[in-house]
């Protein structure tokens, strides 16, 4: 079961916590065992596990901000000025594959699965594909 979701981004950068979509898209493949797999096909959108307590949400932007800052001499600069957005989505990564095991996502008790918007605000979309196996 393959099912797309478009969420409108406020911010610049923001964390975006997505677990309720992914569940429910486990909950209607009706997969015993398997496997979810969320993806996001924009280049400066990112999607990740962690913990999404508050302060840590802060924490993750100011460690992007470290890594990445904007406007720090890179060549894709004098493209379009959003290569920080790049090269923090690169670090991030695109995709996260979770295991599904009596039904439910197998996540840790404090797991969250977080989209990163890293240059918006724009409409974005993410894909959640749950396979069984
Ligand atoms: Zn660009």
């Amino acid at each position: 079961m393959i099912k797309r979701y478009t969420i409108r981004t406020r911010k610049e950068v923001e964390l975006i916590d997505i677990t309720r979509q992914v569940a429910e898209v486990v909950a209607e493949a009706k997969v015993e065992q398997g496997l979810a797999c969320v993806y996001t096909k924009h280049t400066t959108t990112a999607i990740f596990i962690n913990e999404a307590e508050s302060g840590l949400l802060q924490d993750y932007l100011a460690l992007l901000e470290k890594l990445a800052p904007p406007r720090a001499g890179y060549a894709h600069d004098r493209i379009d000025s959003n290569a920080h957005a790049h090269l923090r989505s690169a670090l991030l990564g695109c995709s996260v594959a979770i295991p599904v095991v009596d039904s439910r996502l197998a996540l840790g008790t404090w797991q969250r699965v977080l989209f990163a918007e890293l240059d918006g605000p724009r409409e974005r979309s993410f894909i959640v594909s749950v396979v069984r196996g």
